[in-house]
């Protein structure tokens, strides 16, 4: 293999981004440290010693896996690259299937199954040692391997015609250099019809929903709904107690198709005026098309980066620099889609800097519906229950937090 000039430019790109990430653990860990014998001022009330210091071990705990998983990723990125096992894969399908776009498609998703599988580890780890060692998890083995089999079938139905496409695209001479926009169309409209179809077809295969009951509850719900002039397909619970005791609620699907969607776990322990509370923050990023101005974002985002692989793709040097001797329009796709991330590694802060504004907005448009303090009681729980620390170092958060720290939320809430 020859290598080239890029090549050292890939080395140096995962070198900074590996050794950033690790100083990054390295900081938040040691801001653990320094306050697991306090808790932070504002919090002496609602937080009790033992909480604090057992959000302090679940952090590090999960910061001791993200170091493993850091390095351990990188090793297998240079394996697939330089290491020359992508190249192999690719001969190896190349003496077996003639056409193009069905070697693509196939090369594409054994490397999709090879990489989930060497995941599959950390995943167990995390749900069965980890979660569990806190108290967390409340999945079987039977719940796990269920999933896993969905998310294939899932993988299969989905993914294989839209690969198939995209590939189909790529090698279409009537449309020659210009395959990325055609290629861009299709992925956004694919986006599009996931976001619509998810809430109904897709989170159900995972997870049972059912309509918000309480009464009172509900009735407070609907006279916000009616403040704030929401339409919406409904409120809906989730049996999220089904994997883990984490709680959470989230907005999911667009135009008409869209839900707010409460845990069963978050439900649990909260006052009535508390989840109204919480459910106005999420009206919060309705109200300020947060979602329509992320889907906006990710669609230039792609363009942007199809438009560069259009350009890379007849680079000989973007192939033979990162392994592949053999340049083609699926070597190409998988290559760009593995080496994006250690390249965009640097704009993840300015994503989460944007995404903890909307926080903040939200936190806003909740406390002029509804009682500030119901908000803070509310927050104060969700960290106390799902073990958040309350005391991130602030170079990790400004990196990796889409939320703003409690401290800081509940400062602007006062
Ligand atoms: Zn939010």
């Amino acid at each position: 293999m020859e290598f080239n000039f890029f090549t050292f430019i890939f080395l140096f790109a995962i070198l900074t981004s590996v050794l950033a990430l690790l100083w990054l653990n390295f900081r938040q860990d040691k801001a653990i440290k320094i306050s697991f014998n306090e808790v932070p001022e504002d919090f002496k009330e609602t937080i009790t010693l033992e909480d604090h210091q057992k959000a302090g071990h679940y952090t590090q705990a999960k910061l001791l896996v993200n170091h493993f998983e850091i390095i351990f990723s990188t090793i297998v990125l240079l394996i697939w690259t330089l290491g020359g096992a992508m190249n192999w894969l690719d001969f190896f399908w190349q003496e077996r299937i003639s056409s193009p776009i069905w070697l693509g498609t196939v090369f594409i998703l054994s490397i999709m199954f090879i990489a989930s599988f060497i995941d599959l580890p950390f995943s167990i780890y995390r749900n069965f040692i980890l979660e569990e060692r806190f108290g967390f998890n409340r999945m079987t083995i039977k719940t796990f391997a269920t999933d896993l089999i969905k998310e294939l079938v899932l993988t299969l139905a989905l993914g294989l015609p839209l690969i198939y496409a995209i590939l189909y695209l790529m090698n279409l001479s009537a449309i020659g250099d210009y395959w990325w926009i055609y290629v861009w169309a299709i992925l956004s409209l694919f986006t599009i019809t996931m976001m619509w179809i998810y809430p109904t077809f897709i989170a159900p295969i995972f997870n049972k929903f059912k309509p918000l009951e309480n009464n009172s509850l509900r009735n407070r719900i609907d006279n916000l709904l009616e403040r704030t002039g929401f339409g919406s397909d409904g409120i809906f619970v989730m049996d999220g107690s089904k994997r883990s005791s984490h709680g959470n609620a989230y907005f999911t699907g667009i135009g008409r198709n869209k839900r707010i969607v409460f845990f069963d776990t978050l439900l649990k322990g909260m006052e009535d005026e508390e989840i109204e509370a919480i459910l106005a923050h999420e009206l919060g990023h309705f109200h300020h098309k947060h979602v329509r101005q992320r889907i906006i974002s990710s669609f230039i985002f792609s363009l942007v980066s199809l438009a560069l692989l259009g350009y890379l793709i007849k680079q000989v040097w973007f192939f033979h620099g990162l392994g592949i001797s053999n340049p083609s329009s699926h070597t190409a796709l998988v290559l760009f889609s593995l080496t994006l991330p250690v390249f965009s590694f640097f704009i993840t802060p300015i994503s989460n800097l944007i995404s903890r504004k909307h926080e903040f907005q939200a936190d806003a448009f909740a406390a002029s519906h509804t009682d500030a303090n119901d908000l803070i009681s509310s927050l104060t729980k969700l960290y106390r229950e799902n073990s958040s620390t309350l005391s991130p170092d602030k170079y990790y958060s400004a990196f990796h937090d889409s939320h703003p720290s409690a401290i800081l939320r509940i400062a602007r809430l006062q």
